[in-house]
């Protein structure tokens, strides 16, 4: 009887999950496994928000085998070593997985289907992650796109497969296959537990991520394109934790979508806004396939040449919300509760970081990483190099994001600074996003005076970019 493994990894989900759809067609038995990789190089290890995601993910994923009569194996160990394990353990002939894009994913899924592929064993891997393949879209001379717009309009013309449906049933899982117990892993933190704030915001797994894309497209996409921008409103879909770690397809968001929009009067402009951001997602997957180094070096090599300013006290501010700038403050508390930021916020907090207090875009991305619960490598890198202005299709260095003036314009009435500031909850709007400027009598009490005057640093900013200005 053929018995196949799937490794489960970022894909953690039963719908539309193609390496579990072939292992099914193959195999009479099946092993659903998902291994804690102890060879993985230091960097880029999961942050403590992120592990904090996965156990509950995992907890989700165990649930619904089960419902289906199967089970999850967690395993600890080398990758190649574990699975070598499992295959004499139970004669499995075929291992299959949906494929991940980090460059050091992508180096031990190579070498773990050379080996592997050395013994009788089928070894197969799919596209679970993303829309299309990075490698799939080209411009017309075969070059990479380093240019969003027509990297998109490209990614529109291809045809995005329909997602497969979940399985209905499950064959058994061997009871004598050993399992570790999630909790050995220690994904979870405990002293201190700082985890209250996410447990509070996040419902975590396959069946919260179809529900919370059900409830944007039935009550947020329209409107998306104006509210997008709103950090007080509740206006984007929260997907983006849920696609990091799988548990919902972006080809189920691209076909639901679009059928909610064709439901639908006048939706679409605001469905093709909110796919376009879904494109953003494939496009940061596309640079970081191209660029392995995206996630530290500039893919603009002058600004390796850069005047950064070494200040772990600015950094710390930053990190801890202690900058004087509402919407800065906002954002960072919003992220440190949560394990989220909304864009708009963190387009903003993070040109303060580089621009402001001229701190090395690789510290704030650092920072994201261990704090974001949809921590993304690609995104995350792609993100962090756009707003630094050396990235692809990058922002422009001069082009320095005003804290005082994107919170009037995009926080008008001073409610999520307030929600997220509680110091500022007295302070009348006028001054709510510039308290310094308020009569003594109102100013708030306990909040900061800004660390840095932004027009100086501006200057300051502007001038360190001119020195590195055509030295590419
Ligand atoms: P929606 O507006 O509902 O968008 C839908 C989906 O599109 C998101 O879930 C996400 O998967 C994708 N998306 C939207 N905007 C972007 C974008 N600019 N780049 C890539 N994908 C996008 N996103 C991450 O998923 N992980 C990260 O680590 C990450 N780091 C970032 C760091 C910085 C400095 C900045 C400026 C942005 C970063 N982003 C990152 C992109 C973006 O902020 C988030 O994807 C978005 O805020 C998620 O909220 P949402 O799901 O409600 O978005």
């Amino acid at each position: 009887m053929n018995t196949a493994l799937v490794w489960f990894r970022s894909d953690l989900r039963l719908t539309d999950n193609p390496a579990l759809t072939a292992a099914l067609r193959q195999g009479a038995s099946l092993i659903p496994v998902y291994i804690c990789d102890s060879r993985h190089p230091g960097k880029w290890q999961p942050g403590g928000a992120s592990r904090w995601w996965l156990h509950h993910s995992l907890v989700a994923l165990d649930a619904s085998l089960r419902a289906r009569g199967s089970r999850l194996i967690l395993r600890h160990g080398d990758p190649l070593a574990v699975l070598s394990a499992l295959i004499a353990e139970t004669g499995a002939t075929g291992v299959f997985w949906n494929r991940c894009y980090e460059p050091y994913a992508i180096r031990r899924d190579e070498e773990i289907k050379r080996s592997l592929r050395t013994t009788d064993c089928v070894v197969e891997s799919f596209n679970g992650s993303l829309l299309r393949e990075p490698w799939e879209i080209k411009k017309a001379d075969g070059g990479a796109y380093r240019v969003f717009t027509q990297y998109w309009k490209t990614l529109q013309k291809l045809e995005i497969p329909a997602p497969l449906p979940a399985p209905d049933s499950l064959p058994p899982c061997p009871p004598q296959l050993t399992s570790d117990t999630l909790a050995s892993w220690n994904l979870l933190p405990t002293k201190p537990d700082w985890a209250g704030g996410l447990r509070t915001t996040w419902q975590v797994g396959e069946a919260a991520a179809a529900a919370r894309l059900d409830g944007f497209l039935q009550c947020t996409l329209k409107g998306y394109d104006d509210n997008r921008n709103r950090p007080d409103r509740a206006g984007t879909s929260g997907l983006s934790p849920h696609l990091h770690f799988g548990e919902i397809s972006p080809r189920t968001v691209l076909h639901r979508s679009r059928l909610a929009t064709a439901a639908a009067e006048g939706l679409a402009y605001d469905g093709d806004k909110f796919l376009s951001e879904i494109a953003w997602r494939e496009f940061s997957y596309t640079l970081l396939w191209q660029f392995p180094d995206l996630p530290e070096t500039p893919l603009r090599p002058e600004f390796s040449a850069f005047p950064w300013v070494d200040d772990a006290d600015g950094l710390g501010r930053w990190q801890r919300g202690e900058t004087g700038y509402p919407i800065v403050d906002a954002g960072m508390r919003q992220l440190w509760h949560t394990g989220w930021m909304h864009n708009r916020v963190r387009m903003i907090a993070a040109s303060f970081l580089i621009k402001d207090l001229l701190i090395p875009w690789q510290a704030g991305q650092a920072w994201f990483w261990d704090t974001l619960v949809d921590a993304d490598l690609a995104s995350n890198a792609a993100s962090w190099q756009w707003v630094a202005g050396c990235g692809a299709d990058a922002a422009p260095y001069f082009r320095v994001f005003n804290p005082v003036l994107q919170g009037e314009k995009f926080d008008p009435d001073g409610t999520y600074v307030r929600r997220w500031v509680p110091e500022l909850a007295d302070t009348p709007t006028p001054f709510v996003h510039r308290p310094w400027e308020a009569p003594p009598m109102l100013r708030p009490r306990g909040y900061p005076a800004p660390m840095v005057d932004h027009a100086a640093a501006r200057d300051r900013a502007l001038a360190a970019f001119a020195r590195i200005r055509g030295k590419g």
